[in-house]
């Protein structure tokens, strides 16, 4: 069948619109048109909002005003390359290189525009390729960094889950439309915005929600003494900033006292229902005892009586008999009463020792802590654990680990002078400066009396040397006060990398012998073994 011409479409089109009994509007004459032309059915063009869009942009500087000028006129002849054109100069993107040999319709003065939709073939020109593979590259680097992130906002909004990949998806289609991309980028960062908001609030709640955790354990324990210790260390990890390992290490805590307390309840509990039951039995056999001391007394009187009657001695005798028979049973039924309680009180008295001991359990437990009281640095099992951990991580990630053990110089010294209190304070001081010094990933642990160990995860030799240097400089720099007195404390330092195949202790034994021969040096200085 011969293509039949627009005049003939437009004609054919009238004609449906009438037999349909459709009104003579723009969308249904465009309908039908399409349909009798065979042309995809397209949406409306949105001129309208296209204009509410161009009245809100701004028109602050020449280029603004030029491009505003541009998109209403392509919004006025309804030329979405144009529109797109226009939109895309606005965000500082150059207009798209057209397909070689085809010109877009809106590259043209508006005089020589053809047809919607066709385009007019022109001799192939070299086409820079500069530009579209730049902005592959730099959506493709979005993409990778929307996924990067987006593990850190949660699953749990479904509908924020499906606009990241759809997000991810025009990013990484090729022939996507990079106006429509940069649409779809902008409404996805506004949403990305309350969702960061969502999970910052959800953490600060979690926490405050842990801390209350936290309160109402050691408000339930009855002991506090040896849960507080315990407790207060729990409290002081999970407070913020969070690392990964200052969570690990209030896991590691509370599991620790909930299975100490869930262990010391469970046996109160226990000792609680056999004290009942002890209780129940003694009252019923008291109960007992003295219905029989009552019916042993009526007997008695009974047999008072009939003694009071007798006539002869004959008479007495079976009164006696049966006197001596109750008097017997009596004195069975107190004697079985008097074991029975003697044994209740022997399991009441074993129940107590076995709590008491498991008190000092609890006292010994708590006392083992982790954490050396006076500087709140680990203490030898603390440091013993997280040796294991960071030997494991060495073997996981194959990074390399730092061991550094320090040891303050003339400390002895120091106490002799100027007090115990003061050395007491030199260590404590110490401990904040290398706190804040060091980064929150490394470990500072009390080896001994003034001996300090740092794990150095993730740093070879002499980034560890660096380290312990610039903790050394700062501890030079800052001074603390004994009274009036600026006490100034140095340390000698030796540094060991775990070598492969070497064990925690081992690497810790080459650190002390460096720091040995640094305090043979002349002290104050670090050096690697
Ligand atoms: P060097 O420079 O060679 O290391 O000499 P030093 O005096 O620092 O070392 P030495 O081993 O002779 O003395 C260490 C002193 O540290 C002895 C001990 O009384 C003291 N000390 C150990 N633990 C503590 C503590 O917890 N508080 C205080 N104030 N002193 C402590
Ligand atoms: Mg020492
Ligand atoms: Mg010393």
């Amino acid at each position: 069948m011969a293509e039949k011409t627009s005049f003939e479409i437009a004609r054919e089109t009238l004609k449906q619109l009438t037999l349909r009994k459709l009104p003579p509007t723009p969308l249904n004459y465009q309908k039908i048109y399409s349909e009798i032309a065979q042309l995809p059915i397209e949406p409306p063009f949105p001129a309208e909002r296209l204009r509410d869009i161009a009245v809100a942009l701004p028109t602050k500087t020449p280029g603004q005003q030029k491009q505003r000028g541009l998109l209403e006129s392509a919004i006025n002849q309804l030329n979405w390359d144009g529109v797109k054109n226009a939109l895309m100069a606005y965000g500082g993107f150059s207009p798209p290189a057209p397909e070689p040999g085809k010109l877009m319709s809106s590259m043209l003065p508006e005089t020589l525009q053809p047809a919607p939709g066709k385009a007019i073939e022109v001799a192939p020109a070299p086409v820079s390729i500069t530009a579209p593979a730049l902005t592959l590259d730099f959506f493709g680097q979005i993409a990778r960094m929307i996924e990067f992130a987006s593990p850190a906002l949660g699953h749990d909004d479904e509908r924020f889950v499906e606009q990241t990949q759809s997000v991810l998806k025009s990013l990484r289609d090729p022939r996507a439309d990079a106006v429509a991309v940069k649409q779809s980028l902008a409404q996805y960062s506004h949403r990305l915005s309350f969702a960061a908001e969502d999970q910052a609030e959800i953490k600060i709640v979690l926490l405050k929600l842990l801390q209350l955790v936290i309160d109402n354990i050691s408000q339930l324990s009855l002991d506090d003494s040896w849960l507080k210790g315990q407790v207060d260390a729990v409290k002081a990890a999970c407070v913020p900033p969070l690392t990964l390992r200052r969570l690990d290490e209030v896991e590691q805590r509370l599991k620790d006292v909930i299975f100490k307390q869930t262990e010391a309840k469970a046996r109160a509990v226990q000792a609680q229902e056999e004290m009942r039951l002890m209780l129940a039995t003694f009252i019923e056999r008291l109960a007992a005892m003295s219905q029989s001391t009552s019916g042993f007394h009526d007997q008695l009187e009974a047999s008072a009586k009939l003694i009071e009657q007798a006539k002869t001695i004959a008479d007495i005798a079976p009164v006696l008999k049966e006197i001596v028979g109750a008097t017997r049973t009596m004195a069975h039924d107190s004697q079985v009463a008097r074991d029975e309680l003697q044994g209740m009180k022997k399991s009441a008295e074993a129940t107590e020792a076995e709590i008491a001991k498991l008190h000092q359990e609890l006292d010994r437990v708590s006392a083992q802590a982790r954490h050396d009281p006076l500087t709140g640095a680990l203490n030898r099992q603390g440091l013993d654990e997280a040796v294991v951990r960071e030997i494991s991580k060495v073997k996981r990630q194959d990074t390399p680990l730092c061991m550094a053990l320090l040891d303050i110089d003339n400390f002895k010294k120091l106490n002799d002078t100027l007090g115990h209190a003061t050395g007491d304070a030199a260590l404590t001081h110490l401990a904040t400066v290398t706190r804040e010094v060091m980064r929150p990933q490394d470990t500072l642990a009390r080896y001994g009396g003034e001996e300090f160990v740092i794990l150095l995860p993730d740093t070879p030799l002499d980034r560890g040397i660096e380290a312990m240097t610039r903790l050394q400089r700062e501890l030079t720099k800052r001074f603390f006060l004994a009274g009036t007195e600026k006490v100034l404390i140095t340390f000698s330092a030796g540094v060991a990398q775990l070598a492969p195949g070497e064990t925690g202790p081992q690497a810790i034994k080459r650190a002390d012998q460096a720091m040995y021969l640094a305090k043979r040096a002349g002290k104050n200085r670090v050096l690697g073994a």
